[in-house]
């Protein structure tokens, strides 16, 4: 949200008031969204014509029944000229970033609150073999998510559980309280970014407009956001429960972007790639050393034409480039990984 937002407007004295608009008639508006989101500054100078025009021109449905001529005329544009404006207006791209494990580090926060649960146990009097704690909490956290969803809240309560459990119920409230600190922690922590994440977001976001996908809980991945530093480079932020093909599916019918000029970039197989591509977008897959093996997927052959792997993010603005210059068919290179191991790990 921008810095003034919610300030009253300095009052002025227009310098010819009898010319001050009334409305009489036809009415066309422009929302204040189009300047503050960042459109307006998206637009070429042809782009801003051509959608004033139509805005002025159009019915209350948008609708304009101009001929292309008359509007080539007005607008002084050649007719390949209009063309090109018309497409671009209409074939308005958007990409996407997930935040975990994409931008900034997120699962060996986990993997510390795993190590620190271990020694509350320890600490406790229960010194259980680190496998059985493994699969215990592993297993409950799953069985969690349709109740919890995804993130630290979620992660705490199924340690609370998992303590019970393994404990037959002896844990003692400190310990309890010990595990609560540990959640404390994870939240507080500092956001650690990947190399190269600024650069790659900066050149990005000064040609397409950028949305942040993110699942977790909304207090905790906006306080993230901020104080990263990586909030200016975003139009939009979505933080949500999970990633399904109708959830993208959701977010671009409520932006007006089209499937196919949709494009995200992440590090799970499972949550940032199949279900865009099985929406009919793009993608680009940026595999992290640690990541939790329930996002772990496999990769069906057909959709492997419709996303590409790059080893960095500092190769995402090229990998963009490549599909943007294949457009509009948009072929990319399959993919060179057909799975991968989670490392015994965690979240997306
Ligand atoms: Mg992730």
């Amino acid at each position: 949200m921008p810095a003034d937002a919610g300030r009253k407007p300095p009052h002025r004295i227009p310098p010819r008031p009898d010319r001050v608009r009334r409305i009489a008639g036809g009415f066309a508006f422009v929302p204040n969204d189009f300047l503050h989101q960042g459109f307006f500054a998206s637009l070429s100078h042809a782009e801003r014509s051509l959608y004033f025009f139509l805005v002025l021109a159009g019915d209350r449905n948008g609708v304009s029944f101009y001929a292309y001529d008359r509007i080539c005329d007005a607008l002084e544009l050649s007719q390949d000229e209009y063309l090109v404006v018309r497409k671009s207006l209409i074939d308005k791209d958007l990409i996407a970033f997930d935040g975990d494990d994409t931008l900034w580090h997120n699962e060996r926060s986990f993997r510390h609150g795993r190590d620190r649960f271990r020694a509350i146990l320890a600490d406790a009097g229960f010194a259980l073999p680190e496998d059985t704690i493994e699969s215990v909490v592993n297993e409950i956290e799953v069985q969690n998510l349709p109740f919890f969803g995804y993130g630290v809240s979620s992660f705490t309560l199924s340690l609370i559980e998992a303590a019970v459990g393994l404990t037959n119920g002896q844990i003692a409230a400190r310990h309890i309280d010990a595990i609560v600190a540990v959640a404390k922690t994870m939240i507080t922590s500092e956001v650690e970014l990947f190399p190269a994440v600024k650069p790659a977001l900066a050149s990005l976001s000064r040609r397409y407009p950028l949305v942040l996908i993110t699942k977790g809980d909304l207090l905790h991945q906006r306080s993230k956001l901020t104080r990263s530093g990586l909030e200016r480079y975003f139009r939009y932020v979505e933080v949500v429960s999970d990633k399904t093909p109708e959830v993208y599916a959701a977010i671009l019918e409520r932006l007006g972007i089209r499937a196919g000029r949709f494009l995200m970039v992440g590090n799970s197989l499972k949550s940032d790639i199949l279900p865009v591509v099985e929406a009919g977008g793009w993608a680009v897959h940026v595999p992290a050393a640690v990541s939790w093996s329930h996002e772990d997927a496999e990769s069906p052959a057909h959709l492997h034409g419709r996303f590409v792997e790059v080893p960095a993010l500092e190769r995402v603005p090229d990998a963009i480039s490549t599909l943007v210059r294949t457009s509009p068919s948009r072929r990319a290179a399959p993919a060179a990984g057909r799975r991968r191991p989670g490392a015994g790990s965690r979240r997306s």
